[in-house]
């Protein structure tokens, strides 16, 4: 049987990515979800667990740690509410944004910086890599205010000058896995990873990046 989202009635096609599936059996679409990131947000615990290929590599059998990995378990807030909660958590993320438009007078959205990794982008094969000059950073931030879309410009200030960056793929970053999922936009509250094609040494932890 075809799905909808509790919330704004689209059908829910089957294996969409970002569902939210709540507590009183009903669903919500990732859109309608993210809107309430802003003061729902994932929250992310990191536990030991068993694992055969740590088995294998782990060759100090002496220690507690033998053969245990860190997995990450990710607790969506979103779970534990019904329909009718999620829609009072919707009205009360909706005044939070306005907030936030108030304090943020003007820009388009606002990032708070974590950290930056440089990507080595191989243009060989796997078995024979061949590194590029072309530099590719990521920028790894949560969106604090606004809506944040692939194409920005992101600018953060220092105590000598502005410096900006156009952003070239936007992932949201908001999974257990490894790698982000590219998207359009991401709204308040989602952690994102801003790719950008060239060095982003002007940014550093807890920095402020607005988009206007
Ligand atoms: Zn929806």
């Amino acid at each position: 049987m075809a799905r909808s989202c509790g919330h704004c009635g689209r059908t829910i096609e089957e294996k969409e990515y970002g569902v939210v599936n709540l507590k009183d059996g009903q669903c919500v679409c990732k859109d309608c979800a993210d809107q309430t990131r802003i003061l729902y947000p994932y929250r992310y615990v990191k536990e030991l667990r068993e694992s055969t290929i740590a088995k294998e590599y782990t060759k100090l059998k002496n220690e507690a740690i033998y053969g245990m990995t860190v997995g990450t378990n990710r607790i969506d807030p979103l779970t534990e509410m019904t329909l009718e909660e999620f829609k009072s958590a919707l009205e009360e993320s909706q005044k939070a944004a306005e907030a936030q438009a108030a304090l943020y007078d003007r820009a388009k959205a606002v990032i708070e910086a974590d950290h930056v990794r440089k990507y080595y982008i191989n243009i060989g094969s796997s078995e024979k890599p061949k590194y590029n000059k072309r530099k590719v950073y990521g920028v790894f931030g949560k969106v604090i205010h606004g809506e944040l879309i692939t194409g920005a410009e992101v600018v953060v200030s220092h105590k000598d000058r502005d410096y900006s960056a156009k952003i070239w793929e936007l992932q949201d970053w908001d999974g257990t896995g490894h790698t982000g999922m590219p998207v359009g936009k991401a709204t308040a509250g989602k952690l994102v990873n801003m790719l950008f094609e060239q060095e982003m040494n002007f940014v550093f932890p807890g920095d402020t990046l607005i988009v206007r």
